[in-house]
């Protein structure tokens, strides 16, 4: 029987199946504990966490506690603390995204996935370079900066070579004002020379799902394909950063197995990134199960209602709270803004899921990886965004100075996202309106920008970012960064 040991190379001891049985059985023996869910909580609070050296601020074990917990003060508690986190360490600041399908041709049996290769009825598609440059150049016409690609897995039709040639021809557009300047890939596990060369190619974050952590349930899920070995999937971010690439991002799909084991594991992923490479993930995303052609989320039985998705998203924010954290459009928009409060860092806007669905006019739904719930435009998402007291970003900043893996925890951790990520979100989100912003949303963000410089602590940086959204306003420079 495998043991647990959050720093060993293998999946079975590092997601180890009877250490979470340990951890949910304590939890329940513990969850009606409130001076230990309060202790707990204590060790999270923002006074307290920046002197911790780690990615996690409370263990699994303890995370696992606080989910267990049904009394109400105490999860008022932990909405709360998930807020006082959010501030101290990301300010009001969310970053913008959108993904980018360019293939969806599939070898894997993923049961929840349309692009399953049993499914006859959905059209597969693979977009050209051409293609891909039309994509893009929508893409920037919405005022995307950041992109997260998206493929099946299929060595024919998706070869790395072709994921790195796409990356290549995306990073080249530069349309109008417009430009990509952080691709994020999420494809399937791979070995480590094709990390190495998603690296040389200057991949953002590498992004992948578990999907679920329970190997007996995954098994079930993935039937066929490579996706089907477990071992191969959950030992993927090592992999990954084995090969050099700082920023990995860890994933759920809710819904497919119960919340509770994937929490517990997720926490321990999150350790075992820190434990075995010295920094944990760059981000984290909370997908849930959607509906899709082929695809009933009802027959995998696990669903969560809304209240339990917060309290997980809280309880992430506390147990990792310098870990971006990403919502997609798969949520609504009432989710998504109760989510912004509890700990979101990023937000996908304007997506389709499909692939050549920024082009074509009329929504090409057949070749959906999921339905999409809010389906607002880029603009839209900005303004709402603003209306709710958040400041829309497209900063890439950190990313393109260097500022990766461990470099970006400990920038982080000294607190100097409000010298930084603040007047960069400002500068970046100028380039928004003057470039591609409706007169309303315009309005908004040249008042929320005016009240948000004097957030700035340091008086040189407040002024010099002051004279940069001239500069920006005026036409006369762009792309300003600290
Ligand atoms: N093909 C790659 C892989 O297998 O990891 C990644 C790309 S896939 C396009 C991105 C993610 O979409 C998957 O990891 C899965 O979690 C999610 N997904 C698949 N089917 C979904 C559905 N019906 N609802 C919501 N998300 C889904």
């Amino acid at each position: 029987m495998a043991v647990y040991d959050p720093k060993s190379p293998h999946a079975d001891e590092f997601i180890n199946h009877e250490e979470i049985l340990e951890t949910l059985a304590y939890a329940q023996a513990h969850k009606d504990d409130l001076d230990l869910c309060r202790r707990i909580l204590a060790k999270a609070h923002p006074n307290v966490a920046p002197k911790q050296e780690h990615c996690t601020c409370i263990t699994h074990r303890e995370a696992a506690v606080l989910l267990a917990c049904e009394d109400s003060g105490i999860n008022a508690e932990i909405k709360q603390l998930a807020r006082d986190i959010k501030l101290a360490y990301y300010g009001n600041r969310i970053v913008l995204f959108a993904p980018l399908y360019l293939s969806n041709y599939c070898v894997n049996g993923c049961l929840y996935c349309p692009y399953h290769a049993k499914n006859r009825d959905i059209p597969r598609r693979k977009l050209t370079q051409d293609e891909i440059r039309s994509e893009v150049i929508a893409l920037q016409d919405m005022g995307h900066k950041r992109l997260a690609i998206e493929a099946g897995e299929d060595p024919k039709h998706n070869p790395i070579d072709y994921i790195l040639e796409s990356m290549q021809t995306i990073y080249s557009i530069k349309h109008k004002n417009g430009a990509i300047r952080r691709v994020n890939v999420n494809i399937a596990a791979t070995t480590e020379d094709e990390y190495r060369m998603l690296k040389a190619a200057e991949i953002g974050t590498y992004i992948l799902f578990q999907e679920t952590y329970n190997r007996a349930r995954y098994e079930e899920l993935h039937p066929t394909g490579p996706k089907s070995d477990y071992a191969w999937h959950t030992e993927a971010h090592d992999r990954a950063m084995t090969a050099g690439i700082d920023d990995v991002g860890l994933g759920v799909l809710f819904g497919l197995e119960g919340y509770d084991y994937e929490f517990a594991a997720l926490i321990m992923h999150a350790e075992h990134l820190e434990a075995s490479f010295g920094v944990g993930p760059h981000t984290i995303s909370v997908p849930r199960v959607k509906p899709a052609m082929d695809i009933d989320p009802d027959t995998f039985d696990n669903g969560i209602p809304d209240e339990v998705f917060e309290k997980i998203i809280a309880l992430i924010r506390i147990a990792v709270p310098y870990t971006g954290m990403i919502i997609s459009t798969r949520e609504s928009q009432s989710v998504r803004e109760a989510a912004l409060q509890y700990g979101i860092s990023q937000i996908s806007g304007g997506s389709r899921t499909s692939v050549g669905g920024y082009v074509e006019e009329a929504r090409p739904h057949d070749t959906e990886q999921f339905d999409v719930s809010d389906q607002r435009t880029l603009d839209e998402v900005i303004a709402w965004l603003m209306q709710n007291g958040h400041i829309p970003s497209f900063c890439t900043a950190c990313y393109r100075a260097g500022r990766t893996g461990d470099r970006f925890m400990s920038f982080c951790k000294g607190g100097e996202i409000l010298n930084y990520c603040h007047p960069n979100a400002l500068m970046t989100l100028s380039e928004y309106l003057v470039d591609y912003a409706s007169p309303k949303t315009a309005e908004l963000g040249w008042s929320m920008i005016q009240s948000e410089l004097a957030k700035i602590p340091d008086e040189k940086r407040r002024d010099l970012c002051a004279h940069n959204i001239d500069d920006i306003r005026n036409g006369i420079g762009r792309d300003f960064r600290f």
